[in-house]
C-alpha cells in the first residue's frame, strides 16, 4: 500500500509539475549555525540595544490578529521621508527585492519578448524569466567585469527584450557599471530597464534621483544589505503608471505587520545604518588590501563584499569552512568566476579571523609546493 501510494504520488508530480521546474535545484541557503557568516551580504552589526528595546515595544503593540495595511502606507511614508524620493514617483513594495524581481518579470515576460541581463549577475533574473516562461538572454561581461556595451546593444536589438536587468553595482562581481553605458542601454531598450540597486549604500552612485527622466526605468532597492535583511522589504521606484501595472500582480498583504511596524521606527534612525555602512566601507578597503597582500587577485568593489581570485578557491573555501567561517565559493558557477570567492565584509574581528585562516592556508600551501 505504501509503495503503491509513493508510486502514485511520484507519477502525479511528474505529470503535473512543469518539466522546467522539476529540472531546477532550489536556491540553496546553507545552514550557518555556529559559523562566522560572510556569505550573504548581510550587515554584520546588531541593532544598538536602545533601538532594539524601542523596536520590541513597537512590535508588542501590533494587532497581529488583523491583516496588515495592504498599501503599507506607513512604510511608504517612511521611505519617502528617508530617501527624498522624486515627489511624482510611485512605490512598489515587496517581500524583499526578490519578490519585486518576480512581480516585474511576470508582468513583462512573454514568449516573444523576454528578459536580458549581463552575465554573470544576480541569478534570480534568469530564474524568474524561466518561471515566467520568457526567454532569457545572457550577455557576457568582459573579463574585468565591465559591461561590453556594444555587445549588449546588439543583443538588445536582436532579442527586443521586454525587460533588461542591470545590477548597479553588480552581484557577484561587485563592480559598478559605467553610468554612460547604462544610459545607452536604457535609451536602446524597447521595454523596461530595472536597475537593481541592492548595494546602493556602499556605492556612492544611483539612478534614483533620475528615475523619472526616462520613460522606461524602475529602480529597485532593498533594506537587506543596510542592516534589515530579516525584515524582508524591497521597494521599487518608478512612474506611478508602471507601479499601477505591477501592483496588480502583488500579493495583497505581501509586507507583514511586523515589518510595517518596524521599518518606520528603524528608518527614523537611518543615521545608525549610515554609520554602519561607513564602517563596512572602511573594513572593505582593509580586507581588500590584506587579501591582495596575501597574493589574491582582488577586483574593484562598490558593494559590501569583496570578490577575490585565489590560487585554489575550493581549498581556500574548505579551509575557511573547517574554521567555521562561511563565504561563497563561486568557482564552477561561471567561467569568468574561476577560482573566485565572494567574501561579505564582516566586523573587524570577523574579518581578522577570515584573514588569519587564509594567511595560514596560503602559507601551508606554499610550503607544500
Ligand atoms: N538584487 C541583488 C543584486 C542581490 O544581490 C540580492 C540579494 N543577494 C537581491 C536583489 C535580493 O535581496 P532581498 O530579496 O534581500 O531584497
Amino acid at each position: 500500500m505504501n509503495a503503491a501510494a509513493a508510486e502514485a504520488r511520484r507519477r502525479c508530480i511528474e505529470r503535473s509539475v512543469r518539466d522546467d521546474v522539476r529540472a531546477l535545484t532550489r536556491y540553496d541557503v546553507p545552514d550557518a549555525a555556529g559559523f562566522i557568516k560572510l556569505d550573504a551580504m548581510e550587515n554584520p552589526y546588531a541593532l544598538p540595544p536602545d533601538l532594539g528595546q524601542a523596536l520590541g515595544a513597537a512590535l508588542s503593540r501590533v494587532a497581529i490578529n488583523r491583516y496588515p495595511d495592504g498599501d503599507a502606507r506607513a512604510v511608504k511614508n517612511a521611505l519617502r521621508d528617508a530617501l527624498s524620493l522624486p515627489a511624482d514617483a510611485g512605490l512598489l513594495l515587496g517581500n524583499g527585492s526578490d519578490e519585486l524581481i518576480q512581480i516585474i518579470t511576470s508582468a513583462l515576460g512573454r514568449s516573444d519578448a523576454g528578459v536580458l541581463a549581463p552575465d554573470p549577475s544576480f541569478v534570480m533574473y534568469r530564474r524568474n524569466a524561466l518561471m515566467a516562461r520568457a526567454p532569457f538572454t545572457a550577455v557576457a561581461l568582459r573579463r574585468d567585469f565591465t559591461l561590453d556595451v556594444d555587445t549588449m546593444l546588439a543583443a538588445i536589438e536582436q532579442a527586443r527584450p521586454a525587460l533588461v536587468f542591470l545590477a548597479y553595482p553588480n552581484n557577484p562581481t561587485g563592480n559598478l557599471f559605467d553610468a554612460q553605458d547604462v544610459e545607452r542601454i536604457i535609451h536602446a531598450a524597447p521595454g523596461l530597464v530595472a536597475i537593481d540597486e541592492a548595494y546602493y549604500a556602499f556605492a556612492d552612485a544611483s539612478f534614483l534621483p533620475r528615475v523619472l527622466d526616462f520613460p522606461n526605468l524602475i529602480v529597485i532597492r532593498t533594506v537587506s544589505k543596510i542592516g534589515m535583511a530579516g525584515l524582508r522589504l524591497g521597494y521599487g521606484v518608478a512612474h506611478p503608471h508602471w507601479i499601477a501595472e505591477f501592483d496588480k500582480l502583488r500579493p495583497p498583504y505581501n509586507v507583514g505587520s511586523l515589518a510595517q511596524a518596524a521599518l518606520p521606527l528603524l528608518l527614523a534612525h537611518a543615521d545608525v545604518f549610515a554609520e554602519q555602512a561607513e564602517a563596512i566601507k572602511a573594513e572593505r578597503a582593509r580586507v581588500a588590501d590584506a587579501l591582495a597582500a596575501l597574493g589574491a587577485t582582488v577586483f574593484p568593489t562598490k558593494t559590501n563584499f569583496v570578490l577575490a581570485r585565489m590560487p585554489d578557491a575550493d581549498a581556500a573555501f574548505a579551509a575557511l569552512r573547517d574554521a567555521r567561517i562561511l563565504v561563497k565559493n563561486l568557482h564552477g558557477s561561471h567561467p569568468l568566476l574561476a577560482q573566485c570567492l565572494r567574501i561579505t565584509v564582516g566586523t573587524r574581528s570577523e574579518n581578522d579571523a577570515l584573514l588569519e585562516v587564509l594567511e595560514r592556508h596560503l602559507m601551508e600551501r606554499t610550503r607544500r609546493a
